[in-house]
């Protein structure tokens, strides 16, 4: 073939552009695109070999080499892959097959603001090398085809490239970019090396690089004749389990990590099915400082036929297993796959569906079989498993079973199926208290009677638990109920004498509910007689559908406006302070004293702080002295 110029596709016009005009701040991901299309073009040779082995003529050792030669200032990716033809060179690096690509630039070019971390976290290809090149030439000869049947294929990536047949002996493609001024960083083996390693570690071929040696009379590093492979060469994650030891799935897990101590458990799988994929997930044993940063990602990375794609993959776990790490390697995936198409790839969702789930079974088998080592885990990690109940409806079952509480019986590890289990012949609800502090929670007065009647409450203090429980309504088909929320029905817990007793007491007692509600008119909604407390004198609580005061606290201390709705409150007519209430006269100041008294006590007793401290030691003091 004659040399020719042909015109590049609108498409590749369009590319090109974007290339070189966005991906300006991430410009090394060229290397990482050369070296995939390196690796792939073995592939394709290695597959079709299958039917006809002589293609692999006197190289079977497949391999890609690196390098750049400073005065020319190029850098060239060698490959003795399946190369191209002349006719291919022309389709293939002229034209866009791919359907996604094309849409994906579409929808950039329609964009005002073009994004270009969001470029360049997809696969931008061949293209890509025009970001540090004003030149590009190929060579190539296509396994089968004759020494003289080679092409050679240049562009300065703007409109158009040139074509013509060469006399090249070499299998495979070299691909020599000539740097932009200004790119003279890449000339330089440590850079290479390092961008090599960031994103090719995991391919599974030898990456090659002439090797530095110190010369003695230069005094300097130079380049020798040896060549020297730079990349790991074989994924982890693509061998078979039973060829993997732990102490290697251990140390992968640190380089992947950078965490120091060994995880608390893993789970390696390949998945078959509709959309195939590797997956090799870990639970570090300590939470990392910046857990509770929710937008922080990069626990799990996104391989595409063990070529790096991302780690910024939000699309591949749900927030609230931010914590776990490890590799996904997807044999379906596009290559260039943009951030915005992995949301919105059905066999990107099958995967996050199928790491998800496979997290949950290593944290249940955890919980099962090893029990010490999941009320660690739950120590560093539970508070953001939480998150999971509001956040993934589809599994709030299976994440219900993995929670662990405080309760009045015991001070961690308690399971909603532990509960359960213990709950008392008639008791209908699996009942909980929220507090700031543990200490806070068992002081509280709300949980007198269930104390005296031996019921377990569940006692929760994280942050999370007020929202948890916004969202979880019932657990085994029981349902979940606050003991400073509404009244307490105590349903069938109560016989029939002590409800009837309960009754008759609150009716005798009306006439001084009625002076504390004047008296509290201001600060209570409502002031009522109750049978949950037994030594405590006064609570509060919140209507069954208010805000519980705990969570207004939080909203509060967060900044936030939280409803401003007043709180009931309940006494114990059988307390001593109560019936000295009774017995304070119609008109007598103390009264009132006594009033407000109560209800600042059932405030602080929960956690709650006095809006006026100071009149309430005033009114103590009046009180002690009279
Ligand atoms: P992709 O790799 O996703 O197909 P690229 O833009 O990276 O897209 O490459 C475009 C095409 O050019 C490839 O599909 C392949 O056919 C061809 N190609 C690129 N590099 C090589 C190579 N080193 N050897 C053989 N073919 C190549
Ligand atoms: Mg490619």
């Amino acid at each position: 073939m004659e040399k020719q110029t042909l015109s590049f596709q609108a498409e590749v016009k369009q590319i090109l552009h974007l290339v070189t005009h966005s991906l300006y701040s991430n410009k090394e991901i060229f290397l990482r695109e050369l070296v995939s299309n390196a690796s792939d073009a073995c592939d394709k040779l290695r597959f079709e070999a299958l039917d006809n082995s002589a293609l692999f003529e006197d190289a079977p050792n497949l391999e890609v080499r690196v390098w750049y030669d400073e005065q020319a200032r190029t850098i060239t990716v060698r490959d003795n892959g399946i190369g191209l033809s002349a006719e291919e060179a022309v389709q293939h690096l002229g034209t866009i097959a791919k359907s996604g690509t094309r849409e994906f630039v579409a929808r950039l070019e329609g964009e005002q603001k073009k994004d270009a971390k969001l470029i360049g976290q997809f696969g931008v290809g061949f293209y890509s090398g025009f970001i540090v090149a004003d030149r590009i030439t190929v060579e190539s000869r296509r396994a089968g085809a004759r020494p003289d049947e080679g092409v050679r294929w240049s562009s300065e990536g703007t409109g158009d490239f040139e074509v013509e047949t060469i006399e090249r002996p070499a299998r495979g493609t070299d691909v020599i970019l000539h740097l932009r001024d200004g790119e003279e960083e890449f000339l330089s083996a440590w850079k290479l090396k390092s961008i090599i390693s960031k994103y090719s570690d995991h391919i599974s071929l030898p990456i090659l690089m002439p090797k530095q040696a110190w010369d003695e009379e230069k005094k300097e590093q130079v380049t020798t004749d040896e060549w020297e492979p730079v990349n790991k060469a074989a994924a982890l994650w693509t061998r078979s389990k039973s060829d993997i030891t732990d102490a290697q799935y251990q140390e992968f897990y640190k380089q992947l990590s950078y965490d120091s101590e060994p995880p608390l458990a893993y789970t390696h799988n390949r998945v078959e099915g509709r959309t195939e994929y590797t997956q090799l997930l870990y639970v570090p044993a300590k939470a990392p400082f910046d857990l509770w940063n929710r937008d922080k990602r990069g626990g799990v990375k996104l391989y595409v036929k063990r070529v790096f794609i991302m780690d910024d993959a939000e699309a591949l776990m749900p927030v609230y297993l931010r914590f776990v790490k490890g590799v996904i390697d997807s044999a379906d995936l596009p290559l260039n796959v943009s951030r915005e198409l992995l949301q919105e790839s059905r066999d990107v969702k099958a995967i996050r569906d199928g790491c998800t789930k496979r997290v949950l079974s290593m944290l249940e088998d955890v919980a099962e079989n090893q029990k010490d080592k999941y009320a660690e885990f739950w120590a560093q990690f539970g508070a953001v498993l939480k998150e999971g109940i509001g956040e993934d409806h589809a599994n709030q079952e299976r994440l219900a079973r993995l929670l662990r509480f405080a309760s009045t019986q015991a001070d961690a590890g308690v399971s909603l199926a532990d509960y359960v289990g213990r709950m008392k012949e008639g008791q209908e609800a699996i009942y909980y208290i929220t507090a700031d502090t543990l200490a806070a929670a068992k002081g509280s007065p709300q949980l007198e009677v269930f104390r005296k009647k031996g019921i377990e409450v569940l006692l929760l203090t994280d942050r999370v638990d007020e929202w948890m429980l916004s969202h979880l309504y019932e657990f085994d088909g029981k349902p979940l109920q606050s003991v400073a929320k509404g009244g307490v029905d105590l349903g069938k817990l109560q016989d029939e004498a002590e409800k009837k007793q309960a009754e008759e007491t609150a009716a005798a007692f009306k006439p001084v509910l009625e002076r504390l509600k004047t008296a509290l008119k201001d600060r209570a909604k409502d002031v009522r007689a109750t049978t949950r407390l037994v030594d405590s004198p006064a609570c509060i609580v919140v209507d069954e559908h208010d805000m519980s005061s705990h969570l207004a606290r939080l909203l509060k201390q967060a900044g936030q406006d939280a409803p401003k709705g007043q709180p009931i409150l309940e006494v114990n007519p059988a307390h001593a302070l109560v019936k000295r209430l009774e017995a304070t006269a119609e008109g007598d100041e103390r009264f009132d004293d006594l009033a407000q008294i109560l209800f600042d006590q059932a405030l602080l007793a929960e956690g709650g702080q006095l809006e006026d401290p100071a009149t309430y030691v005033q009114r103590i003091n009046r009180l002690l002295t009279a």
